[in-house]
């Protein structure tokens, strides 16, 4: 991360609020913060969303799922978001641009009388590794989950295909509710290295 050449990237000040930094880009951070009363702000914003959305934040490699409201908000504080929406068991191409802030999709599911949803995630770049998202937000009434990967380690993948599978979980068990494909694709011009 350069913070000498502008302002925090909001991914990286997620990362910070949600101590997912390492050590290194945490020092780097806590420099920039103390000089830059901007990114005090944006950090002070973040905050004031809540500790729930903190807790809507599973760790690992992967992705971070949180509620629509926030989303809205962080796009209308002037982040570049990127959307996409995709029906329930349905397959997206997507991409991600270099100055996208933040990577969202919502996924259409059938969640009437779900009490706990899990998302299983898996990715071609790593085949037969699945990295399980437990009691991720949902909204019923409205049948969405969002998803959100870390934008910063998509940016630097090479093409390839996620699926996520989302399980409800109750007492008599486990079933699925919905199956998503992602062909990603590098932004044109960003020939992996
Ligand atoms: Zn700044």
């Amino acid at each position: 991360m350069s913070v000498a050449t502008g302002h925090l990237p909001v991914d990286v000040l997620l990362d910070y609020w949600l101590r997912d930094s390492d050590a290194a880009a945490t020092d780097a951070v806590d420099e920039h913060l103390m000089q830059c009363d901007a990114c005090g702000h944006a950090l002070d914003e973040l905050v004031a969303l809540g500790e729930g959305v903190r807790g809507a934040f599973r760790a690992g490699a992967v992705s971070a799922v949180m509620s629509r409201a926030f989303v809205q908000r962080l796009a209308g504080q002037g982040l570049r978001v990127r959307e996409y929406h995709l029906a329930h068991n349905g397959s997206v191409n997507c991409t991600v641009a270099p100055d996208d802030e933040l990577l969202v999709s919502y996924l259409e599911a059938p969640l009437q009388g779900v009490q706990r949803l899990d998302a299983v995630t898996e990715l071609s770049l790593e085949p037969g590794v699945q990295h399980r998202l437990e009691d991720v937000p949902f909204d019923a009434r409205t049948g969405e989950v969002l998803y959100l990967p870390k934008i910063a380690a998509v940016k630097q993948q090479p093409a390839n295909t996620l699926r996520v599978t989302l399980l409800a979980v109750d007492a008599g068990g486990t079933r699925e509710v919905g199956r998503y494909t992602y062909h990603h694709r590098p932004w044109p011009g960003d020939a992996p290295t």
